[in-house]
C-alpha cells in the first residue's frame, strides 16, 4: 500500500464515522492473529484530547493505525522515538500529523506561559503561532489558522529533527502529511501545500 492510498483509506473511514456507520471500532477482532506482529497503515501524530480518538475518526480497529497522542502534537523526543519506530520498523507508508478545531495547547501557546513540564510543551508550539498575532492583514480565524501553523510546524521537526524520517519522506518510502479534525463537524481535512 502506498501512503497517499493509505491516506484515502483513513479518509473513507473517517467519511464513514461522519455518517454514522462506523464499522470497526467496537467490532469483535482476531486477537490471536494480532500477538506474533503488527503491521499498521499508518502513523498517527494527533493531539491528547479526549474528543479526538484517532481510531474513531478514521473508523479502524487494533493493529491498523500506530498512534502516538500528546497535547499540542508535538514531535519532542519521545514522540520522534515512538514514531521512527513506526517507520523504520513497521514500515508505515503514512505519518499524518492530525491537530484540531479548538486545540487547548495551541490556544496556550498563543496567549500565555506556564510553569512546568506544561511550559516546556508550550514553548515548541509558540514560536510557529505567535506571529499570527502580529500580522498586519486581518486573520479570519486566528485559532484555526494556528492551529493549522502547529501542524505545518510539527511536520518540519519531524523531518528536521529525525534524520531517519527525514529520508524516509525523501525517498518517497513514507508520505508525510498534516489534518485537521473539525470538533464540530467530525470532518478531517487534508492541509494542501501552499502553491
Ligand atoms: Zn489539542
Amino acid at each position: 500500500m502506498t501512503g497517499k492510498q493509505s491516506l484515502e483509506r483513513l479518509l473513507e473511514g473517517n467519511r464513514r464515522f461522519l455518517a454514522g456507520q462506523a464499522e470497526n471500532v467496537g467490532a469483535p477482532v482476531d486477537l490471536g492473529s494480532m500477538v506474533a506482529s503488527q503491521s499498521p497503515i499508518a502513523a498517527v501524530l494527533g493531539c491528547a484530547d479526549s474528543r479526538v480518538s484517532p481510531a474513531h475518526v478514521f473508523d479502524v480497529g487494533p493493529g491498523e493505525i500506530f498512534t502516538v497522542r500528546v497535547a499540542g502534537n508535538i514531535a519532542g523526543p519521545s514522540e520522534l522515538g515512538s514514531l521512527e519506530y513506526a517507520v523504520h520498523h513497521l514500515k508505515v507508508p503514512l505519518l499524518l500529523v492530525l491537530g484540531h478545531e479548538g486545540c487547548g495547547a495551541v490556544k496556550a501557546a498563543l496567549h500565555g506561559d506556564a510553569d512546568g513540564a506544561v511550559g516546556g510543551l508550550i514553548r515548541e508550539i509558540a514560536p510557529a503561532v505567535r506571529p499570527i498575532l502580529e500580522q498586519d492583514e486581518e486573520v479570519h480565524d486566528v485559532m484555526l489558522e494556528a492551529v493549522s501553523a502547529n501542524v505545518w510546524n510539527t511536520m518540519g521537526m519531524l523531518i528536521e529533527r529525525s534524520p531517519g524520517i527525514g529520508e524516509a519522506v525523501r525517498s518517497g518510502a513514507l508520505h508525510l502529511a498534516g489534518g485537521i479534525y473539525s470538533l464540530s463537524t467530525g470532518e478531517v481535512s487534508i492541509l494542501q501545500e501552499k502553491g
